[in-house]
C-alpha cells in the first residue's frame, strides 16, 4: 500500500510556473532573460545556466568593491568569484583597452562567447595563478603571442638599445615602434633621409649634481650633502674604449671647433665632454613653496 505522503511534504511542492530570483535583493522574474548573466559551465544548472545574481546586485556590488579597494580590477575579480566565471587579466586589459572600462557584465558576455573560455568557471582562474600575476607578467604573457617576426624585432631593437625603450607604451604601440624601429638596422637605408648621419653625445660635466646643489646654494646656506661627486671619470677616454670618438671642451672658443670635428666623424659617434664651472648656475627657477611671479632669473 503506497505511503501516504505526510504533511510537511505536501508544503514544499512548488508550482510548475518556474521562476528565476535573485539570491541578493530577493526578486523574482518569469522569464531570466535581460535580468541574468548566463554562464555556459552548468554550476548554475538548475537556474538554466543563469547565475543567481540579477543584474542590478551585480552592477551594484561591483560600484561597492570598486570604491571599498579603489579598484576596479580588484570589484571585477570578487564578481566574477561571485557570479563564477573566469577572470583573467589579459582579457580584462583587452577590454579596457577597447572599451575604456571592464565591468563584470562586458566580461561574461566575452567569456560565453569565446570558445577559449567557455566551459570554464572561476576555479580555472585560480588553478592558473591569475591572482599572483603582476602587470609585467601579464605584459610578457601578450607578447608571446606575438608574431615571430615582432619577438624577433622586439630583441634586437632592446639588444641596440640596451633598455626596453617602450616601456609603459601600450601593447599595440610597443608592437608598432619595435617593428617600426627594426628597419633602422636593416641593409639599404643609406638613403633614408632619416637616417643620422653621425651621432653626437654631449656630456655637461661639473663634476656634481646640478639641480639639487643649486637648491643647496642658493636656500641651505651652501651646506652641500650628497652632491659634490668629483668624480675622476675621463669620458674622453670611456669614449674611446667603447670605439667612439672623445673631445673635451673647456673653453667657450672650443666649442664650435669641437662640433665640426664631430659632425666630420660619420664613422663612429662621437662624445664632447664640456667641463663647466660646477658655481654655474640653471634659470629660470623658482623658490620651495613660490609662485610664477617669485621666479628667479639669475643671482
Ligand atoms: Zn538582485
Amino acid at each position: 500500500m503506497p505511503r501516504k505522503p505526510k504533511t510537511a511534504d505536501a508544503d514544499i511542492i512548488v508550482s510548475d510556473k518556474k521562476s528565476y530570483k535573485c539570491l541578493c535583493c530577493g526578486k523574482e522574474y518569469d522569464s531570466p532573460i535581460g535580468h541574468f548573466y548566463k554562464n555556459s559551465y552548468g554550476n548554475w544548472k538548475a537556474n538554466d545556466n543563469y547565475t543567481p545574481i540579477c543584474k542590478e546586485c551585480v552592477t551594484e556590488m561591483f560600484e561597492k568593491y570598486s570604491r571599498m579597494y579603489e579598484s576596479d580590477r580588484t570589484a571585477c575579480i570578487i564578481l566574477c568569484h561571485i557570479l563564477d566565471i573566469p577572470f583573467y587579466n589579459s582579457l580584462y586589459d583587452s577590454i579596457v583597452q577597447s572599451s575604456g572600462t571592464c565591468t563584470p557584465g562586458k566580461m561574461s558576455r566575452i567569456v560565453l562567447n569565446q570558445r577559449q573560455f567557455q566551459m570554464q568557471t572561476f576555479s580555472n582562474t585560480l588553478t592558473n595563478g591569475e591572482l599572483n600575476k603582476n602587470a609585467l607578467d601579464v605584459r610578457d604573457e601578450k607578447e608571446q603571442k606575438w608574431s615571430k617576426a615582432e619577438i624577433q624585432a622586439k630583441d634586437d631593437v632592446i639588444a641596440i638599445v640596451g633598455y626596453d625603450p617602450f616601456e609603459g607604451h601600450a601593447e599595440n604601440d610597443r608592437r608598432y615602434l619595435f617593428s617600426d624601429l627594426i628597419k633602422y638596422f636593416e641593409d639599404g637605408i643609406e638613403d633614408d633621409p632619416y637616417k643620422l648621419s653621425q651621432i653626437i653625445q654631449v656630456v655637461i660635466n661639473n663634476h656634481v649634481l646640478g639641480m639639487v646643489r643649486q637648491w643647496q646654494t642658493l636656500f641651505y646656506d651652501h651646506r652641500y650633502s650628497n652632491t659634490v661627486l668629483n668624480d675622476k671619470v675621463d669620458f674622453v677616454k670611456l669614449a674611446e674604449a667603447m670605439g667612439a670618438v672623445g673631445i673635451r671642451v673647456t673653453k667657450k672658443e672650443e666649442i664650435a671647433a669641437a662640433f665640426e670635428e664631430a659632425k666630420k666623424n660619420t664613422k663612429a659617434p662621437t662624445v664632447i665632454e664640456f667641463i663647466i664651472d660646477p658655481e654655474e648656475m640653471v634659470y629660470p627657477m623658482i623658490k620651495p613653496g613660490g609662485t610664477l611671479e617669485d621666479m628667479i632669473m639669475d643671482c
